[in-house]
């Protein structure tokens, strides 16, 4: 006898990839929600940009040296031969896009807001995928500690109203072009000397970004981290003043923070204001958010020189901390009207209840064709449903239909047209 026919592969979902099901939705619904409430309240508009970029996009602003760059890119050519990349951070492709469009010309500073998907191929774990969603937002053409400020209470503002309590802002100062270069030259020296007791990355990052060497979260790196150079020693005197506004603003706004002189922030283009907020009790690789000021940037991109400040924020982090502190998302939208049909003649009056009532803004649902009275009202149970209409040969016959109440079974019958409002009468729509 023949061999059966093999049977057709089976395919998961890409490693470190999610599906957002059903049950799901609410409170993705809920966090994207309250994002685009708390960041239209801030004056932010919504921006798109595409999904992949030129490669240099990202290549040339986020920076050599960075895990970004050096390992979490997804790159290709596409067919035409150019060098793409999926977007792995928020921020470069929409200053891409502020230059593109001119809004150097628009009233300054402009205020963007997105909630997009990043690709990274990192190692998943919990909390950490290679697709994940970010609320971010962009400051663009402010250069003073109060940008920086209300940045920092936007993001504050949208924790708070989702719910998160028990947050750690962490703050620093990474200094700028005129102060940093001495920084970094005392940070080599120091590192010189230690290059063999540090990590394979570290010895990398000591060549081609000493800055992150303060970032690194290896056991045997900690104390070596502890012994290096402070930056806070080195800023000029214009990044102090702005670093003391920064704080002196988070102050009268009522926001607490920890300076903490070791946050340096993954990506190169970061200048200044550099903030994480993580939950309390949690490890390193749990922030919640981050963000900072990114002067060179614009100029890095091929426009004029130009200030930025802003955020990305991860949902599904956001989500897994909304879960973990047992709050729930608002409820779904209650199925209000289950429309069960018994003959072949019952089908397009049960068609045009079920219009009548989303009409009134109601959730309905047609039973599917050709089951048992009883298999249609067991479904409308399953499903929840608040009521049941039931359409068969005598409801087609009048014009009528059958009402019934599935809180209590009770049931009325009445005109057809009159149905959906008489349903909107009692659920809220
Ligand atoms: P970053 O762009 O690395 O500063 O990250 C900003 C925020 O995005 C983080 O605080 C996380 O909430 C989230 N995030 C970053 N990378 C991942 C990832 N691989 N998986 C899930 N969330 C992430």
């Amino acid at each position: 006898m023949a061999d059966p026919e093999p049977r057709p592969r089976k395919f998961a979902a890409p490693r470190g990839t999610t599906d957002v099901l059903p049950d799901d939705a609410p409170w993705w619904s809920f966090v994207r929600s309250t994002a685009a409430q708390v960041a239209g309240r801030f004056g932010y508009r919504r921006i798109e940009t595409p999904t992949f970029e030129h490669a240099g996009v990202y290549l040339r602003s986020v920076g050599a040296g960075t895990d970004i760059v050096e390992k979490e890119v997804y790159l290709f050519e596409d067919r035409g031969g150019d060098t793409l990349a999926l977007r792995p951070e928020g921020t470069a492709g929409v200053m891409r896009a502020y230059i593109e469009h001119g809004m150097a010309s628009l009233p300054q500073p402009v205020r963007l807001y997105y909630v997009a998907p990043n690709f990274r191929y990192d190692r998943p774990q919990a909390g950490r995928y290679r697709q994940h969603t970010q609320f971010g937002a962009e400051c663009v053409g402010d250069p003073s500690p109060l940008a920086d400020a209300e940045m920092i209470d936007l993001l504050c503002t949208f924790y708070r109203e989702l719910g998160l309590r028990h947050l750690n802002l962490k703050l620093n100062s990474i200094g700028d072009a005129n102060c940093r270069p001495a920084y970094v030259e005392a940070l080599r020296d120091y590192y010189r000397q230690h290059l063999d007791g540090v990590c394979a990355d570290d010895r990398m990052r000591f060549e081609q970004n000493p800055m992150r060497l303060l970032d690194c979260k290896e056991e045997r790196c900690q104390p070596i981290v502890a012994g290096a150079p402070r930056l806070r020693a080195y800023l000029c005197d214009a990044c102090r003043e702005h670093f003391a506004d920064v704080q002196a603003y988070l102050t009268a706004l009522g926001i607490g923070f920890d300076l903490d002189d070791t946050l340096v922030r993954g990506l190169d283009y970061y200048t200044r204001t550099a903030f994480e907020v993580q939950p309390l009790q949690e490890g390193s690789q749990s922030a919640l958010g981050g963000g900072g000021r990114y002067d060179g940037l614009i100029e890095l991109l091929g426009g004029p020189p130009t200030p930025g400040t802003g955020f990305g924020t991860g949902m599904e982090r956001i989500i897994l901390n909304l879960k973990r502190a047992g709050l729930e998302p608002p409820p779904p939208r209650p199925l209000a009207l289950y429309v069960a049909h018994l003959t072949p003649e019952a089908a397009p009056l049960a068609l045009r209840l079920a219009g009548d009532a989303r009409a009134a803004g109601l959730q309905a649902v047609v039973a599917s064709a050709g089951r048992s009275l009883k298999a249609q009202l067991r479904h409308a149970g399953a499903l929840d449903a608040r009521f049941a209409a039931i359409i068969g040969a005598s409801e087609v016959a009048t014009g009528e239909v059958t009402l019934r109440d599935l809180r209590d079974h009770s049931e009325r019958r009445l005109a057809a047209a009159a149905a959906g409002d008489a349903v909107a009468s009692e659920v809220p729509s």
